[in-house]
């Protein structure tokens, strides 16, 4: 039987960077991932990460631009850690073999980032997390440990409130196995997928996140669903923020650079959740362009900037929406992109179960709180990663063997091979597209009360179908058919705890906007919502939210 000390599950940074530290503190450690690692969506990082490096800029000055991009929600005390952490993590990735963009006098080239004081998002071109990936998987690459390549994982183990292993599928074998873990890191990336129109890859299907939930894992702040300002037109792929930081700007139909209405200070690099609604809000007052969109113009940057700052995203525009930045504006509107809920974490990665601790996106300290800043997210996966995969490593020196066993997978084997038993029932594509069309309508960058309560009677009918859906697909290697169900009923899970955390979440903060509760409210809801596992959907509750140094103050940009 499969059987490790410590079993990470995902391979993008978060993951790595958990499995380097869990070796190096001693253990026996494995990754489970269904992508092979350099395919995680870690590498579709364009445009940067966050540190306050050189003199000019000061950790102070990016604790507070996180606080009050979170809306005040963010837990200070693991903000102050986050960003104090920053510049070390930046120079151990350079050590590993990054290759950042340089200033002219070799020092690290820097751009200025959405809801930054000052410009500290250090890149590589418009190919970050590509870099990032690539340098920590050569790190990794030169330690003893087990990669589980293209497994999925189906359920995680937990008995007696302690976290026992994983139920794991192999693609290539289609056979469904228990792996035994002392410990384990769920670090399972994005759950776009939930929303149709996302900047995130197919793969982005919270799957860790919903298996920690139904073993009894909480999850925190889910409501907050980023949608990121530029996303090209028809695709959704993403128009990197270090678009505008190297000085691109918005337009409406009129000309108008508009973003000056709304955010007089910093215009086009204003916070996310501030452009996206700013944009919005252009097109539903008839500003837009026919067929509902907006303009993002680089062309007076010039060829060479452009082309050399900005070479992906020329690339994306050219082939998917058919324009040239250099000499004509970007057809773009917003996308949903990060989700700031997740597995709901202590600063050391562990959650409410004994054994089981989560990182990177899949994760929730918190320190997005209500809005998360770009580049802040690379430097989450790689701070977090790290201490996920310390704490890990020192639970599983401390802990029994787990008790696991073969026939711990048997159960999930049996529900799956009944799904493809079936000779008639629901098409799991049918009811992905159906959620992702409720999410994108119903519960997008604004909300209100009756859609969202429509959208979640919507959501729970889909969930009803999905009791009986149908694999039709019964081979055993590579069933594609079988993964794509198991991710539909993944994603159903989380629509579902974001809509309920929405309706309980009667004020507007960060990227939760509330057109029936349009203020903040800091009396009723300065408070994390942390949504567990019950017979009948999620059932709510709250946590406090840490202050260290910083009052809440109206958010203006
Ligand atoms: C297009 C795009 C651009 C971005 N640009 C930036 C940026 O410039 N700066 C920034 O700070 N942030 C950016 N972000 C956000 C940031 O990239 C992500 O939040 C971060 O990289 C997530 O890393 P991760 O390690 O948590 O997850 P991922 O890199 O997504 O890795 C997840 C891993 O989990 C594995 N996995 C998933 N499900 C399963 C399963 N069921 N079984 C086994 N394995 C599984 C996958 O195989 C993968 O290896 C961007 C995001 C997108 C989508």
């Amino acid at each position: 039987m499969r059987r490790h000390d410590v079993l990470v599950v995902g391979a993008g940074l978060a993951g790595q960077r958990a499995a380097l530290a869990a070796i190096e503190a001693g253990c026996d450690v494995a990754i489970v991932s269904k992508l092979h690692p350099l395919r995680s969506h870690s590498g579709a990082a364009q445009g940067g990460i966050n540190a306050a490096v050189g003199a000019e800029d000061s950790v102070d000055t990016h604790i507070y631009d996180t606080v009050k991009g979170s809306d005040y929600l963010g837990d200070q005390d693991a903000i102050e850690f986050f960003c104090r952490e920053a510049g070390p993590t930046v120079v151990e990735m350079e050590h590993f073999g990054t290759i950042f963009s340089r200033g002219e006098d070799g020092s690290l080239a820097r751009r200025p980032f959405g809801g930054a004081g000052f410009p500290r998002t250090i890149y590589a071109a418009d190919r970050t997390g590509l870099a990032l990936l690539q340098a920590i998987h050569e790190r990794l690459s030169t330690e003893a440990f087990t990669l589980y390549e293209e497994w999925d994982l189906v359920s995680v183990l937990v008995r007696d409130e302690r976290c026992l292993g994983i139920v794991a599928f192999d693609r290539r074998s289609g056979a469904f196995e228990t792996i035994a873990a002392r410990a384990v890191v769920i670090a399972t990336g994005p759950a776009g997928r939930v929303y149709g129109r996302t900047t995130n890859a197919h793969s982005c299907t919270g799957d860790g996140v919903a298996a920690a939930y139904r073993a009894g894992a909480f999850l925190k702040d889910m409501e907050f669903v980023q949608f990121h300002p530029t996303a090209l037109l028809e695709s959704a792929i993403l128009i990197t923020e270090g678009a505008r930081g190297e000085g691109g700007i918005l337009k409406n139909v009129k000309g108008e650079r508009f973003m000056v209405k709304y955010a007089p200070h910093v215009q086009d690099l204003a916070s996310r959740d501030v452009v996206s609604r700013a944009i919005w809000t252009e097109v539903k007052e008839g500003r837009g362009f026919p067929g509902d969109y907006v303009h993002l113009e680089l062309m007076h940057l010039g060829r060479e900037r452009i082309e050399s700052r900005l070479e992906e995203i020329c690339d994306f525009s050219r082939k998917f929406a058919g324009v040239d930045p250099v000499v004509e504006p970007i057809p773009v509107m917003p996308a949903q992109h990060y989700m700031m809920g997740g597995v709901g974490t202590d600063i050391h990665g562990a959650t409410n179960v004994a054994g089981l601790f989560s990182a990177g996106e899949a994760a929730c300290v918190s320190i997005h709180g209500a809005n998360r800043l770009g580049g802040n997210s690379l430097l989450e996966t790689l701070v977090f990663g790290k201490e996920a995969g310390i704490a890990a490593a020192k639970y599983a020196k401390g802990a029994s063997a787990s008790p696991a066993t073969e026939k711990d997978a048997a159960a999930d084997e049996e529900r799956l091979r009944a799904m493809m038993k079936r000779t008639d029932g629901e098409e799991p594509a049918a009811i992905r597209t159906e959620m992702q069309r409720v999410m994108d309508t119903q519960v997008g960058i604004y909300r209100s009360f009756p859609p969202l309560a429509d959208a979640l009677q919507r959501i729970r009918a889909l969930k009803a179908r999905y009791a009986n859906v149908r694999i039709r697909d019964s081979s055993k290697a590579f069933n594609l058919n079988l993964t794509d169900t198991l991710e539909a009923g993944n994603l159903l899970d989380l629509a579902e705890a974001i809509i309920v955390g929405a309706i309980a979440r009667t004020e507007s903060r960060g990227a939760h906007a509330r057109t029936d509760y349009p203020k903040r409210d800091d009396a009723g809801w300065m408070r994390h919502t942390l949504a567990a596992i019950g017979r009948d959907g999620p059932k709510l509750s709250y946590s406090p939210v840490a202050f260290t140094r910083w009052e809440p103050k109206e958010r203006v940009y």
